[in-house]
């Protein structure tokens, strides 16, 4: 970690930390373990993702509402279209109102793993904007409404200025602000978020922060999600590649960089995607200087949609 780094003042900046459901009943209690140890770093909020077609749906509103209640959190729900008629969104929906919670994140969802392509369900919505505009139908300003951005295109979207003009119509429809998709390329995100603001969408965009675990799952996860390695990632952990440990280490010091480049070029908010982990996490925190304990935490930032961002 840079000397420059050290004194970097970071007082300002906030950051979230994403969950989804676990698949087991240990695993659920593990989960909810680590979300309390971890809503003790202060985090400004927490997101619980949804699984297609509703899978694990039950799950996903239980962890929103205990989020809320026991642990204090303000938490957003994911909800996507994936499998899903309109029944289901209201009943959702309903369940994040009751349980307190009032931010949500409107996404399409993926095709379901047995098929290739997205199909819109019966009485369905086709694209995540029809789904904003149900929310702010149906609930006017009740719910915040985050939307998915992708610096470095979306599979099904061929060129980049039609990506963006579909995330502006998003914004358009009434969301608040935008998380983006994993990416390691911070250049070529800088480059994005300038193309969004000359198009004129001037919510806050929050960078979507993929920590490394192993050399696989970094292989992997950048490979499915379609974000570019750039070399200086693979000079540094290819040659530690059998040694998750090292992995771990010489992956937080290249994340923290690439945080401080956000921080400095005008990010006050970084999306933390944890994968239900919290070590490589709270590593890149601690190296950032974020990571906040005890009393600390309840000097908290406001939630990111609530502020006016720079970049
Ligand atoms: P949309 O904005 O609807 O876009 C989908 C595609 O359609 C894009 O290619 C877009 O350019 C195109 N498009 C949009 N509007 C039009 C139009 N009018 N005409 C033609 N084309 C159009 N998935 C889950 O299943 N569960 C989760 O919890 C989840 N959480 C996520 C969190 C974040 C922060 C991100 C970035 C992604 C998440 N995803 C999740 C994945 C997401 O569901 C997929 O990336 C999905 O393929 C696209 O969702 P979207 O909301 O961006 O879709």
């Amino acid at each position: 970690i840079s000397e420059k780094f050290v004194h970097l003042n970071t007082e300002h900046v906030g950051f979230s930390l994403e969950f989804s459901p676990a698949k087991t009943t240990q695993g659920m209690q593990n989960l909810y373990d680590r979300i309390e140890r971890m809503a003790a770093y202060g985090p400004a909020f927490i997101d619980i993702t949804w699984g297609a077609g509703g899978s694990h749906s039950n799950l996903t509103t239980e962890m929103v509402a205990t989020a809320q209640a026991d642990f204090g959190l303000d938490t957003m729900m994911h909800l996507i279209c994936t499998g899903m008629e309109q029944g289901k969104f209201e009943a959702a929906l309903q369940e994040s109102y009751n349980a307190g919670c009032q931010n949500i994140l409107a996404l399409r969802g993926d095709p379901p793993r047995d098929k290739e392509k997205w199909e819109a369900t019966d009485g369905g919505f086709k694209y995540a904007v029809d789904l904003v505009r149900y929310i702010r139908k149906k609930y006017g300003d009740y719910f915040d409404i985050c939307v998915a951005g992708y610096p470095e295109g979306h599979p099904e979207c061929s060129t980049a200025s039609e990506s963006i003009q579909h995330l502006k119509d998003k914004v358009d429809a009434g969301a608040n602000f935008i998380i983006t998709q994993m990416f390691y390329d911070v250049d070529n995100y800088i480059d994005w978020v300038q193309k969004c603001r000359a198009a004129g969408i001037s919510c806050p965009i929050i960078p979507g922060i993929m920590p490394i675990q192993s050399w696989d799952a970094f292989l992997r996860r950048a490979k499915w999600m379609n974000a570019t390695i750039p070399k200086h990632f693979l000079d540094e952990l290819e040659p530690v590649k059998d040694d998750d440990a090292q992995v771990r280490e010489r992956g937080t010091k290249l994340m923290v960089q690439m945080c401080q480049r956000l921080i400095e070029t005008g990010t006050v908010h970084l999306h933390f995607y944890t994968m239900n982990l919290e070590k490589a996490t709270k590593m890149i925190l601690e190296g950032l200087g974020l990571l906040q304990q005890g009393d600390t935490c309840t000097n908290k930032p406001p939630l990111p949609w609530q502020r006016s961002l720079t970049l």
